[in-house]
């Protein structure tokens, strides 16, 4: 790829997933805009920044977006775009597409309010609402809905009353990671874009290039990341989030050498107060995957493949005292089952303290 190309990629804010880039970009090019897309993957792979980008690109005032070897940019000076970076600039503790909603009229976001299981009829109304409002800017009108898995049936039908009914520059972006847990009826009505994981080497030298991180940081990062950029960029940005998880990760390796009365102790330190409902539920499920990801580490060291280690840092620490830490291959085993089965009771409402602690009862 020649370098310039290569370097205009990077202007849309993603790393891997290029295909996409490519689509959306043409597809504004090509005037061919689908009224409702599903952005669909795995957490942490870019999907909310691609959306952000691809409605601020729709909402630019310019008449010729930027077009650089056929990717489209928005060009950062009209109203619109100087609403969006308004946006970057603020720091009232809200995330940055509530306030872009606040702030440009013509873009609407909604979320899974904290606690609640669904996204309701009501919020999918008010969205619905603001959508059909005519455009302040006199172009589109975009909607972005994060975690479109978690609406309610009652929203899910009157999003599809608003789809069977498509309004001209009205673009609906559902975000999601599974297909499945979208009603047919919607994704038979929309584009419907796939994000898969990138490659460990991909994200280390765009850690390197673009973040400008020691060879040694990245390696670290795009290991831990598990091929989701946008996680790699978050543990780089925000320390307090990467030390929890390797808190987390570290609790798991002190579990393996501590008695049962120790390991209790853990949990009850680990999930502290609070740690009830869906919330904890979804807190509970990303701690079984980190232990998942440090079990499977042992596994490997056991079976001599060191270069697959995903936590090699965390791993290293813990090995350098010398002290027995890894209970040996039939007793991995026997955890990594169980730490799947806790997932399958986190799905099934069973309290997250109870799922933690059966785990911690049958480490050894
Ligand atoms: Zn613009």
């Amino acid at each position: 790829m020649p370098e310039s190309k290569k370097k205009e990629k990077l202007s849309w804010p993603l790393v891997g997933n290029s295909h996409i880039i490519d689509f959306l970009s043409k597809s504004i090019t090509n005037e061919k805009i689908a009224n409702a897309y599903i952005f669909f993957g795995p957490q942490d792979l870019g999907k909310s920044t691609v959306a952000n980008y691809f409605a601020k690109c729709l909402l630019c005032q310019s008449k010729a977006k930027l077009k650089r070897d056929e990717i489209v940019s928005p060009c950062g000076e009209c109203v619109s775009c100087l609403a969006f970076s308004r946006i970057k600039k603020s720091n009232s503790g809200q995330s940055q597409e509530e306030e872009a909603g606040i702030i440009h009229g013509d873009f609407h976001l909604i979320e899974r309010e904290k606690d609640k299981k669904n996204i309701s009829i009501e919020q999918a109304r008010e969205f619905i609402k603001g959508l059909n409002l005519s455009s302040f800017l006199g172009s589109y009108k975009v909607g972005i809905i994060k975690e479109a898995d978690s609406l309610s049936l009652e929203a899910a039908n009157a999003l599809l009353k608003t789809l069977e009914e498509p309004k001209e520059k009205v673009v609906i972006i559902l975000i999601a990671a599974n297909l499945e847990s979208i009603p047919a009826t919607i994704v038979s009505r929309s584009q419907v874009l796939n994000f898969y994981p990138v490659k460990t080497d991909i994200i280390h030298n765009y850690l390197v290039d673009e973040h400008k991180v020691s060879r040694s940081l990245a390696k670290n990062l795009s290991k831990i990341s598990l091929g989701r950029p946008a996680l790699a960029v978050k543990f780089l940005k925000d320390k307090n989030f990467y030390k929890d998880y390797t808190d987390k990760a570290k609790i798991f390796l002190d579990f393996v050498r501590q008695d049962i009365n120790e390991r209790l102790a853990g949990i009850e330190k680990t999930i502290g107060a609070g740690f009830s409902g869906q919330e904890g539920s979804k807190k509970a499920f990303k701690i079984l995957e980190i232990w998942q990801g440090v079990a499977r580490d042992l596994l490997l060291l056991d079976l001599g493949q060191k270069d697959l280690i995903q936590h090699h840092t965390i791993i290293e620490e813990f090995a350098r005292p010398g002290g027995k830490f890894n209970p040996g291959i039939t007793t991995l085993i026997k955890i990594i089952k169980n730490l799947e089965i806790g997932k399958e009771y986190l799905g099934a409402n069973v309290s997250p303290k109870l799922v933690l602690e059966n785990i911690a009862i049958n480490i050894s």
